[in-house]
């Protein structure tokens, strides 16, 4: 395809490097305009980097992002060379020992971090548990840890078991999102936020708020899994002391790919992991019997990385330094006030409302679109090979990777959608029944 063939003001549009061109002023009226805009995407190459089935419209990359091919090559040669041929050789040859720095590194450019301020191990709940300790220890002077009351469960799960661990009076405070910076005091040790919401794809400022918490004194925490891939964030710029997050999210490393932690280098040697394991030993090889920790943020490694899922993380790390940010974060926002208008425009009358916020600065990379019957409705979706999920009590979420996620895609989404409320065929009995995983 040619750019003669599609109109001059389309492609005036998706060239114009303004953030503005794409986020507000390409409005596609019609199917047609949509492929328009796809043949002039300057990340439609990116789509043909991801392994997706025909016929699926994939919107649940924020709870499992799609696999990039390159991730299937490099697991079959480390499986093959690094594993059956390098054996216990590769810990050297192949640099496995040094993954969780490495592949930290690699991931500093999508965070705003600084060299060796991230490490990759462990699950995301893990990495809280250590973190928040560490941070508990260091204000032991303080009992609070400040959060919001819709935060993602397993954070507000993991602080209750790190306050009953620690005891010593210390008590989670989690508040409603409007009343966090007034619940900020000199009893907050830890003000713990997750960025983006999991639900509702609100999004905090972290540097206002991260500001507000050092003015107290407290130390800031924050939870990226929603954000890393999906928003722009810049921890250096917003001060962040410590954050935590996912690798098989928007940065598509495979399920229960390894997560990861962000120590800030001020910190390094005062913020100590709890778990004492030997891989976060200063000197890991010298067996030596006392320990003594990694000088960095390298003490927040607790035992030998899980080489196997490192790998694939590794790989899907290597696909985003191709990639320019910037037109992924305006995709984002053309993608979802394309999907926003559609629903008002085609679903209104049956009920269904987007409940995420409409002003795209606070707002993450997914949408949350409520209706009662939400659950059902999502599985009608999935059968039609439109694949989103669902979250209590009444949200179907949608993601809107721009990686591998057009904007034909989203129209047709939206067409199934309105189509399934039509017709009710989410009315139908094996709908309703809940499977284990929502
Ligand atoms: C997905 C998610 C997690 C998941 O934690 P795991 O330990 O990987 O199961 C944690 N926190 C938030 C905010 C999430 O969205």
């Amino acid at each position: 395809m040619t750019p003669a063939m599609y109109p001059e003001s389309v492609i005036t549009q998706m060239t114009n490097q303004n953030e503005v061109a794409l986020g507000k002023h390409v409005h596609p009226r019609t199917r047609a305009e949509c492929l328009e805009l796809d043949h002039a995407d300057p990340l439609a190459w990116v789509r043909d980097e991801f392994d997706l089935p025909d016929g699926v419209i994939y919107l649940a990359g924020n709870s499992l992002g799609a696999l990039p091919r390159i991730v299937s090559d490099n697991l079959h040669g480390l499986i093959q060379s690094e594993w059956a041929d390098g054996l216990v050789r590769s810990w050297n040859t192949a640099g496995w020992i040094d993954a969780p720095r490495r592949v930290g590194d690699k991931l500093s450019g999508v965070l705003g971090a600084r060299p060796g301020e991230v490490m990759v191990a462990d699950s995301t709940s893990v990495n809280l548990f250590k973190v928040l300790i560490g941070l508990l220890r260091l204000r032991s002077d303080r009992r609070i840890v400040l959060t919001e009351e819709g935060n993602f469960p397993t954070d507000l799960y993991i602080a209750q078991g790190v306050v009953d661990l620690l005891g010593g009076n210390r008590e989670v405070h989690a508040v409603p999102r409007a009343e966090i910076p007034g619940s900020l005091d000199c009893n907050v040790a830890v003000l713990m936020l997750t960025h983006v919401d999991y639900a509702t794809a609100e999004m905090y400022d972290m540097q206002a708020l991260t500001q507000a918490a050092h003015e107290k004194g407290t130390l800031a925490l924050w939870d990226l899994s929603h954000s890393a891939g999906a928003v722009p964030v810049d921890l250096t710029a917003c001060e962040v002391d410590t954050a935590i997050g996912c690798g098989y999210k928007y940065l598509n490393g495979g399920p229960g790919a390894p997560a990861y932690v962000f120590l800030a280098e001020r910190w390094w040697g005062e913020v100590q992991s709890p778990i004492w394991g030997w891989m976060g030993h200063a000197k890991p090889f010298d067996f030596d019997p006392m320990y003594r920790p990694d000088a960095g943020s390298g003490g927040f490694i607790a035992g030998t990385p899980h080489m196997l899922s490192m790998a694939g993380l590794e790989a899907a790390l290597d696909l985003w330094t191709r990639i320019d940010r910037d037109q992924v974060w305006r995709k984002s926002r053309a993608l979802s006030e394309l999907m926003i208008r559609r629903i008002e425009e085609r679903c209104d009358a049956w009920g269904v409302s987007v409940a995420s916020p409409k002003d795209a600065t606070r707002r993450g990379s997914h949408l949350a679109v409520q209706h009662q019957q939400a659950y059902p409705i999502m599985r009608a979706l999935i059968d039609r090979g439109v694949i989103g999920d669902y979250r209590p009590p009444d949200v179907m979420r949608f993601a809107l990777t721009p990686l591998y996620t057009s904007f034909a895609n989203v129209w047709d989404a939206v067409e199934h959608l309105a189509e399934i409320l039509e017709s009710r065929s989410f009315e139908a009995p094996e709908y309703s029944q809940k499977l284990k995983v929502t």
